[in-house]
């Protein structure tokens, strides 16, 4: 599918990072133009283009004029500032490849399509620049407030309600239509398709998720002459904490997910004892006791070890995702069209965060993954083949052919 890998091109090179991966963090210059783009292409296919208070972008294609119910495929632009080129734009490429190739099959078919369809571009899915993430899936659900979404404020003050206006994409007006449910093609992130040798995942739920930012007090004082008993070094407690995560995680052998990867020292000089330092934490696994068990001995221990060093901790965030079950309607519709198209499927649990697991709260959604590479991903080499994209194409393109003629 040329035309698949051309868009795939044409918008890895915006943002592009020069080894294969892209920085388009939303609000952006490179958020921008992507946007721009996009909205070319919408238009360029005969598709309606929407864009909505949040910044969320919709291509509209009337296959049934008289119903106000939409399907919507998609997924999102912006990425991290490692980003790869497949993750987000993949889905939203597909979807309106698909969207065009629908809206010509239903004027070849007239009388089969029962309602409309639109590709999407959801606002600061990844939560690099504004957290939280998944901010225009969101506010779409209704899950997050219109108001406190352009509140989020970047590292620089800047609120994302005044960097949408920047770039000319906060909209004025809902989309004028009723989702009825929502697709999104993406790479899987992971390598489970890749070992299982299988062309496509249908994704039936997503883990759980428990993200902790914790403060650590301790007191500014010269690295020098300052006598080694009497410091408070936060710094050293923080690293402390993130080996104890990491030590919790690999003695329980449950197979949680953890990370430490944000951290923030004050005053951040080579010569002063860290007086402040914030470190975000999380961890994810398919079971919430497993979860929470877990945390749960990594923060005593933290704790303790805090405590040894003279250095206070609380806790400035604390964020659980919960096990989310998706329609199970929709993994069976995934599996048939797999089969149909003479693909393997697998049925799997999403391990990152997608806006379909936003969308979900409103309408039904179906969540389909592609294999990535050595399950590399939120990185340049991330990277999915030619002929595996175009498998998840062809498997998004009749799930969405049989949602919108479905009689019901
Ligand atoms: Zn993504």
């Amino acid at each position: 599918m040329s035309e698949l890998h051309d868009l795939m091109t044409a918008f890895a090179a915006i943002g592009s990072t020069g080894d294969g991966g892209v920085c388009r963090l939303t609000g952006t210059p490179a958020d921008k133009q992507a946007r721009d783009l996009f909205v070319r292409e919408i238009s360029q296919r005969g598709l309606l283009p929407r864009i909505d208070p949040i910044g969320n972008m919709f291509g509209v294609a009337m296959l049934m004029p008289a119903s106000q119910d939409i399907v919507m495929v998609g997924s999102h632009l912006d990425s991290q500032p490692t980003g790869g080129r497949f993750d987000g734009a993949y889905g939203v490429l597909a979807g309106l490849l698909a969207v065009q190739a629908l809206r010509d099959r239903a004027i070849a078919n007239p009388g089969q399509a029962r309602r409309n369809l639109a590709v999407v571009n959801w606002t600061n899915e990844e939560g690099a620049r504004f957290q939280p993430s998944l901010t225009g899936s969101s506010v779409f659900a209704g899950s997050l407030a219109l108001e406190d979404a352009y509140a989020c404020r970047d590292g620089d003050g800047i609120a994302l309600g005044a960097a949408l206006d920047a770039i000319g994409y906060r909209g004025s007006s809902e989309l004028e239509f009723r989702p009825v449910r929502y697709v999104e093609l993406h790479v899987e992130q992971g390598d489970r398709l890749e070992r299982a040798a299988a062309d496509i995942a249908a994704v039936s739920g997503a883990w759980v998720t428990r993200k902790m930012s914790l403060v650590f007090e301790g007191e500014v004082a010269h690295t020098g002459p300052t006598p080694m008993a009497r410091r408070r070094d936060a710094l050293r407690a923080a690293a402390r904490a993130i080996e104890a995560l990491y030590s919790e995680v690999e003695h329980d052998n449950a197979g949680a997910h953890a990370a430490a990867a944000r951290i923030s020292v004050f005053p951040n000089s080579p010569n002063v004892i860290a007086g402040r330092v914030r470190v975000w934490f999380e961890i994810r696994h398919h079971n919430e006791a497993v979860v929470l068990a877990t945390s749960n001995r990594f923060l005593e221990r933290s704790q303790k070890e805090a405590n040894a060093l003279g250095v206070e901790i609380s806790m400035a965030a604390d964020e659980h995702r919960e096990t989310i079950l998706l329609d199970p309607a929709g993994v069976d519709l995934v599996h048939r069209v797999a089969g149909d198209l003479g693909m393997k499927a697998l049925t799997l649990q999403t391990v990152a965060g997608h806006d379909a697991l936003a969308i979900q709260r409103r309408i039904p959604v179906s969540l389909i993954f592609v294999p990535s590479e050595a399950g590399l991903s939120h990185n340049p080499r991330e990277f999915t083949a030619p002929d595996a994209l175009d498998k998840g194409y062809a498997v998004l393109t009749e799930t969405l052919w049989r949602m919108v003629t479905a009689a019901s």
